[in-house]
């Protein structure tokens, strides 16, 4: 799912609320924690007349207008949206469970399926069919799992409540914007409980911008037409800026001695080849100046990235770095490759947003920089955590190890994550 919003970081992030419910605004529920039930009955009344008369003013016809009377606040997804998930999934327990066996499978079917398609899309949009059909795995399951919530009153019960509302009103705009056009009846837009909609999750900007009808009948319809989902993904990839015929990234291997503080820097590819690094196979990376970023999300003990510019398109659909290797990596494996050379190991297990938000405020109150405390482990938390590695005399990798947490004064987290052996 697709959303474009302000952040506490001024970038584009998404708000994962869809059918896997995998990652949310991590930032944005910091400080958030106590319920604040501010929309009451009358407050979404006097909102939803406010509504009628900003899209009375735009044009919209009165069919639309009308069907604005279907609108109701939803309790269930008030629910949802206080509800604090484990936000920080570990690579281990993310990967394992975006990647099954039978999801790689089901998408080669798919892909087979849908040659003809998937062809048109990449001559329109050169974005690599496995790359599109790798999003609709992940986002609904090829389809299974397109939710069933009402997605203009989800928008509106969120939008009426005090967090993130101006977000979600555009966003519930966006969602009459697409009614009035004819694309698809108001009582016929069904999806996440936060908006998101079809078999690629789109928010009703994402819609705006990148449905496409590709099969020709007059509608953009990405609930039943696969063909319109999976031409619109590869839009959307597209508008994002994806790079025709470069790589997400792929697994790379660090040489004995890596110096872990580089990891997370951008430089061009032939310096980290200068520097050891080679891929899965052993064999020098390529000469060139394209970007490239390392990435060890699992730190040491496990398997390491190299990431190119497309890959930071893909976390323009969804901020986690952990969703956007699934996504290369199911893509590629899609694609027919392999298994990682490195497996992902076990460790870490799952750390409650409050632990990161702990490591964040210790780090920081021993004098590392870890940029915004907002329980998100990005690039600076990251850093801080490296330097703080370093300053004990341990490898640098920035990972939060057990020992790490435990040298932090923070308890290891509890639980054991399944083992992950597609990835
Ligand atoms: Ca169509």
């Amino acid at each position: 799912m697709i959303a474009a919003s302000p952040s506490s970081r001024g970038r584009r992030f998404d708000l994962r609320a869809g059918a896997l419910g995998v990652v949310l605004l991590f930032g944005a529920l910091v400080g958030h924690a106590a319920a604040d039930n501010s929309c009451r009955t009358e407050n979404f009344a006097q909102w939803l007349r406010g509504v009628r008369s900003e899209a009375a003013a735009q044009g919209m016809s009165a069919a639309t207008l009308g069907a604005l009377d279907a609108v109701q606040q939803d309790p269930k997804v008030l629910r949802q949206d206080r509800t604090q998930p484990s936000l920080s999934q570990s690579f281990v327990e993310f990967a394992g469970r975006l990647i099954s066996a039978d999801r790689l499978n089901r998408g080669k079917a798919l892909l087979g399926k849908h040659a003809d398609t998937i062809r048109r899309m990449e001559r329109e949009y050169g974005v690599p069919g496995p790359v599109v059909a790798a999003f609709w795995g992940l986002e609904t399951d090829f389809g299974k799992t397109l939710g069933n919530y009402s997605v203009p009153s989800s928008l509106a019960t969120l939008a009426c409540d005090s967090r993130r509302s101006g977000f979600f009103r555009d966003e519930f705009i966006n969602a009459l914007k697409i009614i009035d056009r004819g694309d698809v009846a108001l009582s016929m837009m069904s999806g996440s409980w936060a908006g998101a909609m079809g078999n690629m999750q789109f928010m009703p900007s994402a819609w705006l911008r990148s449905a496409t009808d590709g099969d020709g009948d007059g509608k953009r319809d990405l609930w039943n037409s696969t063909t319109d989902a999976l031409v619109s993904a590869g839009h959307f990839l597209a508008a994002l800026g994806w790079r025709t015929g470069m790589r997400w990234g792929r697994e790379i291997l660090l040489p004995e001695g890596f110096d872990y503080l580089l990891l997370d820097q951008t430089r061009p590819l032939a310096d980290w080849s200068t520097l050891g690094v080679r891929d899965s196979a052993g064999r020098p990376l390529a000469v060139s100046d394209t970007p490239a970023r390392l990435i060890a999300p699992s730190g040491r003990e496990g398997p390491a990235f190299i990431a190119y510019p497309n890959f930071d398109v893909i976390m323009q659909w969804n901020r986690s770095e952990y969703y956007a290797i699934s996504v290369g990596r199911l893509a590629d494996r899609i694609a027919g490759g392999g298994k990682l050379v490195r497996p992902i190991p076990e460790e870490p297990r799952r750390l409650p947003l409050q632990t990161i938000l702990n490591v964040q405020q210790n780090l920081a109150a021993r004098g590392f920089d870890v940029g915004p405390i907002d329980g998100l482990i990005g690039p600076s938390t990251r850093r801080a955590l490296a330097a703080f590695q370093r300053s004990q005399g341990w490898i640098p990798d920035g990972f939060t190890s057990t020992e790490t947490l435990q040298i932090l004064g923070l308890a290891p987290p509890a639980a054991a994550a399944p083992a992950a052996s597609v990835p």
